[in-house]
């Protein structure tokens, strides 16, 4: 169970002679319409994050609970880091990974918020050496052939593909009788601070009614399949391309 976290400064040395590879979690605390809980994007990829420590010889960070939920700052419960202050975060994470040789990090991301913060981090965290971050946003990226196949209505925020997924790894804190439909579409990125309940109305964007803990399953499966499979390319030195 490689965690980090868990190894003295004496057994880390050996643990990491075991791997090029460090895998760091970014989550979120935000509202999730009212069925499921503030710490969605966080419990998601911490569940593949715990598959990866417990198949593969890879370092798993532990996660980081906040990240930049500006959308969300209006509704209850919701703690949003500045991206600024987040992109100093992530950068120092990464080149405290990156001082200890590692040439790989793969980042584990929950939360579409957190994306610009952790380019700009990634940059500079690689510019020396023969340093790589791969950023696996992991609601698009992995598992495309099961949400495909599964999924009845597009994906959003709290809608059917997160509901299901949240159904499957943490079942006792989703309560579908809260869940409701709600999606305001617009045609251009409106950004206000005064209409965030407008443009998100009960912190939805989509429909979970048909979410089901079958559905989450199969999605899991897949993402966590198609994780390892990276983390093994890596471990081999290899990138994952694809050159068409
Ligand atoms: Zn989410």
């Amino acid at each position: 169970m490689p965690f980090w976290s868990e190894f003295s400064h004496e057994s880390f040395q050996k643990a990491a002679g075991k791997t090029e590879v460090v895998v760091m979690v970014t989550g979120a605390m935000e509202a999730h319409g009212t069925h499921l809980p503030l710490a969605t994007d966080s419990y998601l990829p911490t569940y593949l994050a715990e598959k990866v420590a417990e198949k593969t010889d890879a370092l798993v960070l532990p996660t980081i609970p906040f990240g930049d939920s500006w959308e969300f700052n209006n509704f209850e419960g919701t703690i949003s880091i500045a991206p600024d202050v987040l992109v100093d975060v992530y950068n120092s994470i990464m080149k405290g990974v990156f001082k200890h040789g590692f040439q790989y990090l793969v980042v584990l991301n929950g939360h579409g918020g957190n994306i610009p913060a952790l380019t700009m981090a990634a940059k500079t965290a690689t510019k020396r050496g023969n340093r790589v971050v791969i950023i696996v946003n992991w609601w698009k990226d992995l598992a495309e052939n099961a949400r495909k196949l599964v999924e009845e209505t597009p994906g959003g925020h709290a809608a059917e593909d997160e509901t299901s997924e949240l159904m499957h790894v943490r079942p006792e804190l989703v309560d579908m009788s809260k869940a409701v439909s709600h999606r305001v579409v617009t045609k251009f990125r409106i950004i206000s601070g005064s209409y965030r309940d407008e443009l998100l109305p009960s912190a939805m964007y989509g429909d979970p009614r048909k979410a089901t803990p079958e559905k989450g399953r199969l999605i899991m499966e897949q993402a966590e399949e198609e994780l390892i499979e990276l983390i093994n390319q890596l471990q081999q030195g290899k990138l994952p391309l694809i050159r068409e």
